[in-house]
């Protein structure tokens, strides 16, 4: 036996495989950008950087991504999905319409108050989230857990029950409320400190795109012209 690999446990590699898979078509929707020399907005460095604007724009992905998410889910009977902000609402549709309990689709409005993060729901929606009602969660990118907890809050609160979470991508040191979350990409982006950086060690130029297009561009809007 002396020399053979040890053989890596088959769900784990088929596991590594459907991950390689997703980020394979978020990279193809332009948002994953990989092997790359990243300057954050916190002045660190990294490899890796996912516009999360990006992530939900080429429907049959979302539709592919969400069905992946309803399939897993789709033992436990959902009667309502519930999201907050555009890309997770988005990729709520495409898991709900997928998920074989036909759930209805509502969403939570992301806001601050006195500069503390709030998610609140639409009075037209709280009659759907009634005492029982079992919930799945859906979020497009979950990096620090706030919203998500937020949102099981929400639901508990209104004496609803969270069945799971699903989202794209989970940044895999975080922790939400013991709820099971399923991610299509759990991935941590390994960040550096200027002084620290391989890459800059290696003398590869630095991107400052995405530092530079959140500074210095404005968004696009136009309006309406005043009447007279
Ligand atoms: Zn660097």
């Amino acid at each position: 036996m002396s020399g053979a690999a040890p053989k890596k446990d088959p769900v784990a590699v088929e596991a590594e495989v459907r991950e390689k898979i997703h980020l394979e078509i978020l990279k193809r929707t332009g948002a994953y950008h990989a092997n790359d020399h990243v300057l954050l907005p916190s002045g660190q460095h990294t490899t890796e950087y996912i516009e999360k604007t990006l992530v939900t724009t080429e429907p049959s992905f979302t539709e592919g991504l969400g069905g992946v998410i309803a399939k897993h889910f789709a033992q436990w009977p959902v009667d309502l999905v519930l999201s907050t902000g555009p890309g997770a609402l988005i990729l709520s549709h495409c898991v709900a319409r997928a998920h074989p309990s036909r759930p209805i689709v509502i969403y939570g409005a992301k806001g601050l108050s006195r500069g503390k993060r709030r998610v609140t729901l639409p009075v037209e929606f709280q009659r759907l989230l009634r005492p029982g009602t079992r919930v799945l969660l859906v979020e497009d990118l979950v990096s620090s857990g706030t919203t998500l907890n937020l949102l099981i809050e929400l639901v508990e609160h209104l004496g609803a029950q969270v069945v799971g979470v699903g989202c794209l991508w989970r940044r895999t040191s975080v922790e939400v409320d013991s709820k099971p979350v399923f991610s299509l990409v759990s991935r941590d982006f390994p960040t550096y400190d200027p002084e620290e950086c391989p890459l800059c060690r290696k003398g590869v130029p630095l991107n400052e795109e995405f530092v530079k297009r959140s500074g210095h561009r404005r968004p696009s809007s136009v309006q309406e012209p005043n009447s007279s």
